[in-house]
């Protein structure tokens, strides 16, 4: 058996028999892997509490024939800020649900990595409600599918933009019926996030503007995961 080493973040864990775990990580170098950690559930586990969801660990592995093996987890960073604080640890659990949920196994991604292990480093530091909008805004640019947010999608007029249509990618003007109601602060908001300034949106939005590019990233991330699951079981069908 091949042993290998890589660095990962555990998105999910679940029982596997009377002692063992299964660990679902994002794997620096192969993406999304599933793997089992032997005796983690009892007291004495050499992992301890290594391997709980959000953990940065770096990571011995041996291929195994269905799944790999754990032999070595060692924390990159203890993130401990972010675990002992309910609110960062649920932001922290969004982010590791939407990699969990759209990400291909053995598909391996650096940029989409650095994204993760950058967010959850942020939680850490400062918890900030933003950091998933963050986030997302950067997991849909990678993911190549980016709202419009500077134009009406459907006319293309750059002003009086009051809504938000998710099924068309982006935002209509006012001439332009549907929709659901946008403010112009969140608006702008996201469009600076799309645009990369980071932290520019951490430092100046104020905590109303927050709370609504809160709700609005959770239906966008939400409608992009269900079209990949789709198109995925579609194709899955057709390969049978
Ligand atoms: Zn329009």
């Amino acid at each position: 058996m091949a042993l290998y080493r890589d660095e990962g973040v555990v998105l999910r864990t679940y029982k596997l028999g009377e002692a063992d775990r299964i660990v679902v990580l994002y794997s620096r170098g192969r993406g999304k892997i599933r793997a089992v950690a032997k005796g983690v559930r009892r007291t004495r586990s050499k992992f301890g509490s290594r391997l709980e969801p959000g953990s940065i660990v770096q990571l011995q592995l041996y291929e195994g024939k269905n799944l790999d093996i754990v032999t070595q987890a060692e924390r990159v960073v203890s993130l401990e800020a972010m675990r002992s604080d309910l609110d960062r640890y649920g932001r922290a659990a969004i982010i590791l649900e939407v990699l969990d949920a759209s990400a291909v196994e053995a598909e391996s991604n650096p940029a989409m990595y650095k994204l993760l292990t950058g967010a959850l480093r942020e939680l850490d530091r400062d918890g900030n409600r933003l950091v998933v909008p963050a986030f997302v805004a950067k997991y849909l640019i990678l993911e190549g599918v980016q709202p419009r947010v500077d134009a009406c999608v459907r006319c293309d007029e750059s002003t009086n933009l009051t809504t938000i249509q998710i099924s068309e990618g982006g935002v209509l003007c006012r001439s332009c019926p549907g929709g659901e109601p946008l403010t112009d602060g969140a608006r702008r908001a996201l469009e600076q996030l799309l645009q990369g300034r980071v932290r520019h949106v951490l430092d100046t939005t104020p905590e109303v503007v927050a709370i609504e590019l809160e709700t609005l990233v959770a239906k966008l991330v939400e409608q992009h995961v269900e079209r990949k699951l789709r198109s995925s079981s579609v194709l899955y069908e057709q390969l049978q």
